[in-house]
């Protein structure tokens, strides 16, 4: 089914206001964001509270995060295609010195070094979810690396390796049950222009050829697809479809990481089961198991073991972020009553308010149900690709029993928590 179709889609995919509309109003929320955090001052003791009780950190960490990542397993990169980022780093662009990126930009260690630096310095040290002034510092920093990327290096620069979400959403992506791709393969053959990767349309504000380095005839999944429409709009014959497919379908494909994006994924794995110790228990320990029984085969392997962590990893992450929004249920109110949060902070610390959250206990209940469900589809997802994907060719049927185990150790690495 081409959603492209549904005529009030097709007109949005249409449409030259469309993504810039949407980023224009997205800009300004960043901005916004930004001043509203930038001037709020407050007596340290009540820092640990206001990740809570400030509207801006409910909104940004508890609100669009997790619907960012489950509209990326659903959909794809919806959220990149109107990301104000985008906007910032691709105008630059324009003006810049549109220089190739140097190989180390494009090893990937770039943006795994920088999702590290978010991990351990700005969320684990400076505590910018629960911190408003330094979250304004870390929106400010963002913008100005879009900003200064896009005035050094060519197309969008930023979002291809620097953007530590657009990574994790780009691996998530591959599960979504949509994808966006040329849709009469003859037409493409028979194109003289190839408007849509032209160099001469490179640089256009609407309607420019793809800078996500994708010829969009032959997209091969959806890491990097950034759903902006603008191909469609350059191609003279509109030759482009949205549709519906088998969820996960990329992973029947030869999905390949490279080594910058395993490490990545495990950054995201030990931030995700918030068990740093238990990664080696539950990661490191069967991928030793795996590459064992398939040293002749070694590089498949790893690549097989590693892909297969991403739906388990993307389930996990969506339960993580819903267990936040129940979490803070009780809190909302708070939020908008007092949506700067000093005063309910300082409350909390004089033990003056009680948070009350009892009577939660049907969305624990849902919760509880969807664990079940969303690490069930997960592990019959991995079963499946084991058996039946391009990606497990080379491995014999013992690395094949071991991926099985190990996918399962790793969804039972979020029941059992290791300390030592
Ligand atoms: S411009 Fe359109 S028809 Fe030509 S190659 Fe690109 S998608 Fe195909
Ligand atoms: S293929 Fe088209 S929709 Fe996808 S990122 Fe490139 S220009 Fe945007």
């Amino acid at each position: 089914m081409d959603l492209l179709k549904i005529k009030p889609l097709q007109a949005i995919a249409c449409s030259r206001y469309f993504p810039i509309a949407p980023q224009i109003f997205m800009l300004l929320v960043y901005v916004a964001l930004f001043a509203g955090s930038v001037c709020v001052s407050y007596e340290p003791k009540i820092a640990p509270y206001l990740g809570n009780t400030n509207l801006e950190s409910q909104l940004v960490w508890n609100i669009w995060w997790p619907v960012v990542l489950v509209l990326a397993a659903l959909i794809g990169h919806v959220w990149c295609s109107v990301c104000p980022l985008e906007l910032v780093n691709s105008l630059a662009g324009k003006i810049g010195l549109k220089l190739r990126a140097p190989r180390i930009l494009r090893s990937g260690w770039i943006v795994t070094a920088l999702f590290a630096f978010i991990l351990f310095g700005a969320v684990g040290y400076f505590g910018v979810r629960s911190a408003p002034r330094y979250m304004s510092f870390y929106l400010a920093s963002i913008l100005s690396l879009a900003f200064l990327s896009g005035l050094i290096w060519e197309k969008r620069s930023f979002c291809s390796y620097m953007c530590p979400l657009g990574s994790i959403i780009g691996m998530y992506s591959c599960i979504a049950a949509f994808e966006w791709r040329a849709d009469k393969s003859t037409a493409c053959a028979e194109c003289e222009t190839k408007d849509c990767v032209a160099k001469k349309n490179q640089y256009k504000l609407i309607g420019h050829s793809c800078t996500s380095y994708l010829h969009p005839a032959k997209i091969p999944n959806n890491r990097e697809c950034l759903l902006c429409t603008h191909c469609m709009k350059a191609c003279p014959s509109s030759n482009f479809r949205f549709s519906l497919r088998l969820p996960f379908a990329d992973f029947f494909t030869k999905l390949r990481l490279k080594y910058s994006e395993m490490a990545m994924l495990l950054l995201l794995i030990g931030f995700v089961n918030g068990n740093w110790k238990g990664l080696a228990v539950f990661i490191l320990i069967p991928l030793f198991f795996c590459l064992l029984v398939s040293w002749k085969s070694p590089r498949a392997m790893l690549n097989a073991f590693m892909v297969l962590l991403i739906p388990i990893t993307a389930a996990a992450h969506m339960l993580h972020a819903f267990r936040g929004i129940i979490w803070n249920w009780p809190v909302y109110k708070y939020n908008f009553m007092d949506p700067i949060g000093i005063h309910t902070a300082t409350k909390l610390v004089e033990k003056t308010l009680v948070i009350d959250r009892g009577g939660m206990s049907s969305a624990w209940n849902l919760y509880g149900d969807m664990t079940g469900l969303l690490y069930g589809i997960a592990f019959v997802a991995c079963v499946a690709i084991i058996v039946k994907s391009p990606l497990t060719e080379k491995i014999g049927k013992t690395g094949k029993f071991f991926l099985i185990l190990s996918a399962a150790a790793y969804i039972a690495s979020f029941y059992i928590k290791v300390k030592w």
